[in-house]
């Protein structure tokens, strides 16, 4: 049987767990470091990514948390789990939070407002789409959501979302001077670079089992090509 790891500090992680069941998977709680071990992919839940990082620390996980994203160990982010993953985040109360990081990619914390600008709207990625079938739009639920800003060239990205009119990116698009006023008229919400997978919403509060699907099948395929890679370096 198929055994996902969890990270299970705080946030969505039951929710993620109940998902991966309804798929035929054991979802693993994740919360000290060896018990990475025991697994060969992660999801980071959402929640509340500052309290989740002093979690991290005080659990002394961080170290292994890199140490498996490095090692391309397939790795998905959920909303605050894309902050951990992100190599840069902005935005408000950000200062001195630790990070996972890999993903090349600026997040800006909470990037549609707070708590009561949370929504619920169609997001289209047809990537996942195509691999799952259905529709091409998915149930995007975003809560105290993070946007990516900028990401770097190694990220595919799987769907963005239009900028809402009360919001500027401008402050936001890095530290240089000539970036400063241009404006975004769209904001990346769900990338894949390599073995890391990140969204900022939250698939496992929805009916749509299909990112949980796609992320099994990318857990899956690199698997594969690590055993493969593995059994070529044997015969040598
Ligand atoms: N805004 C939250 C944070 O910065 C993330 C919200 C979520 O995971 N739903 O941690």
């Amino acid at each position: 049987m198929t055994l996902v790891g969890v990270l299970a500090l705080q946030g969505s992680f039951n929710e993620h767990i109940a998902v991966l069941r309804r798929l035929g998977v054991k979802g693993v709680e994740i919360r000290k470091p060896e018990q990475l071990q025991n697994v060969t992919s992660l999801i980071i839940p959402g929640g509340e990514s500052t309290t989740m990082a002093k979690l991290a620390e005080y659990h002394n996980l961080f170290p292994s948390l890199r140490e498996f994203v490095k090692m391309g160990r397939p790795v998905w982010g959920t909303c605050a789990g894309l902050i951990f993953l992100a190599d840069k985040a902005t935005g408000q109360k950000t200062g001195g939070q630790q990070l996972v990081g890999g993903l090349d990619c600026t997040v800006h914390r909470n990037f549609f407002g707070s708590q009561i600008q949370s929504f619920e709207a169609e997001v289209l990625a047809p990537e996942v789409a195509s691999k799952e079938g259905g529709p091409e739009t998915f149930r995007g639920v975003f809560i105290r959501a993070p946007a990516i800003l900028e990401a770097g060239p190694e990220v595919q990205v799987l769907a963005d979302y239009p900028v809402p009119s009360n919001i500027s990116t401008s402050p936001y698009s890095s530290g240089e001077e000539q970036k400063e006023n241009v404006e975004q008229s769209k904001v990346i919400v769900a990338v894949r670079q390599r073995n890391i997978l990140a969204t900022a919403f939250h698939p496992e509060l929805t009916a749509d089992t299909r990112w949980h699907s796609y992320f099994l099948k990318m857990a899956k395929e690199i698997a594969e090509t690590s055993n493969s890679q593995l059994q070529l370096q044997v015969n040598i």
